[in-house]
């Protein structure tokens, strides 16, 4: 018989069971689903523990704690390896599916517990968690060179040519607004005030070394392998992986995570490898892009336009189609206008065709020409073109055919709430996966509970619903939940009623900056009580503004929530504790100045 467990810790105590056995059954003497369990474990020839908790004093208590843990109160409730598996059903269909004799094989056969392939923001994540829980952890990390020959370190996306470089870069350019700003506060700024390029690139850049630096280190404090090589599956527990001087090692595990994220995608147009860049090389450029085209209308190319506009610089921007599509377009459209007004050009609904060089140089010189919708030609001439037409997953040259991982025509991979492949010991988090949002926190969310489900007693599952983002352009957009037109398509426009207002921040009344750029809309369901399902602030810190707001539509704030709250004045964020006006009652929400 087990130990007893004592009065107090039961969630300790039952912690020690779970670890200290193979097979863990909490059950119960007279419960016919517990007998059928302990009968395949006996088939199975597993030696498990068994704590029949009609026969403990405290069983009760036992279960609750077992509740707290697992979700779930009733027997049997069965662990293996440490993980929890569930009920009798459970057990039943892990059986038959081949998974229980997977995770008894733990640890014994392979290199590893637990490999994962792609060491950005999700794959850290995983491999961090895993390795606290006590498992044999590598991570494999390769960054394929673009075809100028960019290549960074460990980290992934976020951290080297994603958020870290562009939200110091949009800070360089926000610094830039302020300049203009300082003068009418009385500072007194010469009239020519100049950015240098590579003085921002070189700072950006010597951060993003250390933090390279700080991830290498965290891995190995945690005992986490860290092999710098891109992998490649032979089977699904066997990775041949390939480093920088082409020397070849093979590696196993029990489970594999897949996290290779995204690389920009380039148009299939004469000359866009040759000439052209993506925000893989702009951030670490070594020289000043000068006159610049971005193609492409979303995240990235809004972004990086919108900072390199504020440096100076002569900025276009070609759209195919709508601007931030899947975003509201009563928003993107303002984003627009700002940039627009700020000086941006914008050359839509048009396509490149094809880039020649005119000249050589850092930066060089090099004639465009597209094709507008109704096939009038467009040319102009630009030192830098950057492509930023989407981004395809890294799942195409990692031998995924080979142990049966199934990819969509896209080549995303679909996984279920708990972020399972098709394949049994084979996991996918991150940009990779189909119809998931594709940003840091949501990988590192998904590593981690991922991570804790597998190898902790953790049951919670990322919550994909609802998830807040900003758009990083020199004035923010944050928003959380539904865009305008997606909440009327799902639920009618009667049942919803939209409060918006303009807003002029009181920092922008002195420094003159445009009356009725920043906006907040909140669109709530009528048949809810006025249930908060979509949040859109644009205007100075929206990514600030929005974080908090994503608390409380988690806790599922209606409007009358809002407007009991107490505003903080005088912020921007007031603005959400104070709006009365409804699109449909047609009011003016122009603010008309002091
Ligand atoms: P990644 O971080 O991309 O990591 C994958 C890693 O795996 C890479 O290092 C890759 O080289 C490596 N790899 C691929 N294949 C292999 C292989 N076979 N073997 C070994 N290694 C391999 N998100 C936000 O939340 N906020 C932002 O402000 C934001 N800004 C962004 C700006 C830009 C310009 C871009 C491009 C993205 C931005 N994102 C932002 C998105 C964010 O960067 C991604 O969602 C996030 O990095 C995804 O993490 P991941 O773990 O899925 O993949
Ligand atoms: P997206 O896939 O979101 O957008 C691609 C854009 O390029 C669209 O405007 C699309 O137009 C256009 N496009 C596609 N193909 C062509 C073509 N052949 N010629 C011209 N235009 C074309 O990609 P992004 O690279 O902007 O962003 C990728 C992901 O990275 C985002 O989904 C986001 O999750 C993440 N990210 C997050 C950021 C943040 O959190 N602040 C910042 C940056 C990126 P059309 O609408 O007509 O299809």
């Amino acid at each position: 018989m087990p130990p007893t467990p004592g009065s107090g810790g039961l969630k300790e105590t039952i912690s020690d069971y779970v670890s200290n056995n193979k097979v863990m059954v909490f059950s119960k003497t007279t419960c016919p689903f517990c007998t059928k369990v302990k009968e395949l474990f006996k088939s199975l020839n597993v030696s498990f523990q068994v704590l029949e908790l009609d026969q403990q004093a405290n069983g009760s208590e036992i279960q609750n704690a077992l509740l707290e843990i697992t979700g779930q109160r009733t027997v049997p409730n069965v662990f293996v390896a440490g993980q929890h598996l569930g009920g009798c059903d459970d057990t039943l269909k892990a059986h038959k599916e081949g998974r229980i004799q997977q995770m008894l094989n733990m640890g014994t056969s392979y290199d590893y517990d637990l490999i994962v392939i792609g060491g950005g923001s999700g794959g850290l994540a995983a491999s961090k968690e895993a390795a606290g829980l006590g498992k044999k952890v590598a991570v494999f990390d390769f960054v394929k060179p673009t075809p100028i020959g960019t290549t960074w370190g460990l980290g992934g996306t976020c951290v080297n040519v994603g958020c870290i470089p562009k939200k110091l870069m949009h800070q360089a350019a926000l610094l830039g607004h302020g300049l203009t700003d300082a003068g009418k506060f009385g500072w007194e700024v010469p009239e020519k005030v100049q950015h240098n390029w590579t003085t921002m690139k070189d700072a950006i850049q010597d951060h993003i070394g250390s933090l390279n630096w700080g991830y290498r280190v965290q891995l190995r404090d945690k005992k986490v392998d860290y092999h710098n090589a891109y992998a490649e599956f032979l089977d699904e527990h066997t990775v041949k992986a390939v480093n920088k001087k082409g020397q070849e090692i093979k590696k196993t595990a029990n489970h594999f995570v897949l996290a290779m994220g995204e690389r920009p995608r380039y148009p299939d147009i004469p000359g866009a490898k040759e000439y052209g860049i993506t925000s893989d090389d702009l951030f670490s450029l070594p020289y000043c892009p000068g006159k610049t085209l971005l193609v492409g209308a979303s995240y990235v190319s809004l972004e990086c336009g919108g900072f390199l506009h504020a440096m100076g610089l002569n900025v276009t921007i070609m759209v195919r189609s709508i601007l931030l599509r899947g975003f509201d377009q009563q928003i993107a459209e303002k984003i627009g206008d700002f940039m627009e007004l700020e000086g941006v050009k914008f050359i839509r609904p048009c396509v490149p065709t094809k880039i020649e060089k005119l000249e050589d140089g850092q930066p060089g010189k090099y004639r465009v020409t597209g094709k507008y919708d109704d096939g009038m030609e467009f040319t102009d001439e630009f030192n830098t073109v950057i492509f930023a037409i989407g981004r395809d997953p890294c799942t195409s040259t990692i031998g995924l055919e080979k142990v049966g991982v199934k990819t969509n025509k896209n080549g995303f991979i679909p996984v279920d709430e708990e972020e399972n492949t098709n394949v049994t010991n084979i996991y996918a988090i991150g940009d990779i996966c189909e119809g998931k949002p594709e940003l840091t926190p949501v990988a590192i969310q998904a590593g981690r509970l991922l991570a804790n489900r597998l190898y902790g007693l953790g049951k919670e599952r990322t919550d994909y619903i609802n998830v807040p983002t900003t758009v990083f352009t020199p004035l923010e957009y944050g928003c959380i939940g539904y865009a305008e037109e997606d909440a009327i398509k799902k639920f009618g426009e009667d049942k919803l009623e939209v409060y918006h207002t303009n807003f002029w921040p009181l920092e922008w009344t002195v420094a003159k900056r445009p009356e009725n750029s920043c906006y907040a809309k909140l669109i709530c369901l009528i048949p809810e009580k006025e249930k908060v399902i979509g949040f859109h602030v644009l205007g100075p810190n929206a990514g600030e503004i929005t974080q908090g707001y994503a608390v409380a539509m988690r806790l599922g704030a209606t409007k009358a929530d809002f407007d009991a709250t107490i505003g903080i004045h005088p912020t921007c964020t007031e603005t959400f504790t104070t709006m009365n006006v409804t699109k449909r009652s047609g009011m003016d929400t122009q603010q008309a100045g002091c």
